[in-house]
């Protein structure tokens, strides 16, 4: 089936746990290849360089947009965060999935350039959860939950440039409808062109087989 991995675009508002839900698609999916970003933002306790993020400074961030080295990057709050091209191209003709987990800004990028790709967005079951959880946290000031907050719920606006909604009632839930989707995609008849014709060149090679 499918010749080519499918890149899977995965965003939604701070506090949807997209992170969360990733992870647990890829602890049960560990043949797709999740593609790790490039940030300016410095690391939080506990994240690895090359493993949560390649942390770096702006000038080699900018230096990397100027090569044209990324495909995507936007700016988060007040960082850069980008995804590197070679390694995203190289594993997708590997036959691989990839699996970018990034904001709406660069998620539209990558849609302008790869429409091919697979977009779904991430939400909470209420604002009520949603508010809890970017509470929950406990790592921000008032002010900057109140900025959080907010553009979450802008970000709602964006839902329809998607393909895909997933509700994330439950993690294990919401990692099985993920999977869904992407079982689905791969039996699309557009991704399967080469796939057919070779079916139905192997039957006239080999119409004998009815005797
Ligand atoms: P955090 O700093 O909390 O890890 O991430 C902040 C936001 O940046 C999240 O919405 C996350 O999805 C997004 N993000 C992470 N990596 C990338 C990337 O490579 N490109 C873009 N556009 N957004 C990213």
């Amino acid at each position: 089936m499918g010749e080519k991995g499918l890149l899977i675009v995965v965003s939604g508002p701070s506090g949807a746990g997209k992170g969360t839900v990733c992870q647990e698609y890829l602890n049960s999916n560990s043949e797709t290849f999740l593609s790790v970003s490039m940030t300016t933002r410095l690391p939080r306790r506990g994240e690895i360089d090359g493993v949560d993020y390649y942390f770096t400074d702006i000038d080699s961030f900018k230096g990397l947009v100027d090569e044209g080295g990324f495909l995507e990057y936007a700016r988060v709050y007040d960082n850069y965060y980008g995804t590197p091209k070679n390694i995203v191209r190289e594993n997708l003709l590997k036959g691989k999935d990839v699996l970018l987990e990034i904001d709406i800004q660069g998620a539209l990028q990558v849609k302008e350039r790869f429409e091919e790709g697979v977009f779904i967005f991430i939400v909470p079951p209420t604002m009520e959860e949603l508010k809890n959880r970017i509470v929950g946290r406990g790592t921000e000031t008032a002010e900057e939950l109140l900025k959080r907050f907010k553009s979450s719920y802008e970000e709602l606006n964006f839902i329809t440039r998607y393909n895909y909604l997933v509700v994330n009632d439950n993690v294990k839930d919401a990692s099985d409808r993920i999977k869904s989707i992407i079982i689905a995609e791969k039996c699309r008849v557009d991704r399967n062109k080469n796939f057919y014709r070779r079916l139905r060149e192997g039957v006239c090679d080999d119409i004998s087989f009815f005797g």
